[in-house]
């Protein structure tokens, strides 16, 4: 099969607070007569889809020897209405099987049309779980910070960290195989006393992170 490679003098790296702006610039570039790629580098708080490959990428190698990421239980944590991470996270779980999802956010629970492309996709999610009941089932959890630059009257202070943290305390009642992990910055959701479980994954993450990058441009 004949393949044919199409190469680019530039791409446009575009990384924004505004929602829907790499899409909006891909849909512009594709109108000139050479078109410019655009990679969408973090767009408002809707999509980041290369920390997705990323987080994928990172879930796979985690897994390798449990079988991949088909057939786990992934629990997402943390300011699911505002962060983007996972929204795109959520994107990708198609392309796996039997993979359930533990939503751990109240206040900021993840949006409904995230929620509406998991049930078309038939992916099983519970919602509104609490940390301490289902931390024991879960093969990894996807820790985020709260998204406080969003804060219109000070929301983020009601939120009691307490909720949405992993402590050393509570490292005790996750199985020996799972990973935790976390897009960066972080915040006090994961006590630094957690860095040095090698459960801990996020650094290995932001690594896995330059590469990812490296492998897109
Ligand atoms: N670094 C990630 C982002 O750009 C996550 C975060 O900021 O919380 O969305």
């Amino acid at each position: 099969r004949r393949h044919t490679y199409r190469y680019y003098l530039a791409v446009i790296v575009l990384r924004s607070s505004r929602p829907g702006e790499a899409a909006r610039a891909a849909e512009l570039m594709n109108r000139i007569p050479r078109p410019v790629p655009i990679i969408n580098a973090g767009s408002g708080q809707d999509q980041h889809p290369t920390q997705a490959l990323l987080d994928i990428y990172t879930l796979d190698r985690s897994f390798e020897e449990q079988g991949g990421i088909d057939g786990k239980v992934i629990g997402l944590m943390g300011d699911l209405k505002r962060g983007r991470t996972v929204r795109s996270l959520c994107y990708l779980m198609k392309n796996y099987r039997n993979v359930r999802l533990v939503l751990i956010a109240e206040q900021f629970a993840l949006e409904p049309d995230i929620k509406a492309h998991l049930k078309e996709n038939n992916i099983p999610f519970v919602d509104q779980a609490r940390l301490t009941d289902v931390l024991p089932t879960l093969d990894a959890v996807y820790v985020t910070r709260m998204q406080s630059e969003w804060d219109t009257a000070g929301e983020t202070r009601q939120i009691n960290y307490a909720d949405y943290s992993i402590t050393p305390e509570n490292l005790q009642r996750m199985k020996k195989t799972a990973v935790i992990m976390h897009p960066l910055p972080r915040g006090p959701e994961i006590a630094p006393a957690v860095d040095d479980d090698p459960r801990a994954v996020y650094w290995r993450q932001e690594r896995n992170g330059m590469w990812m990058r490296v492998a897109i441009l």
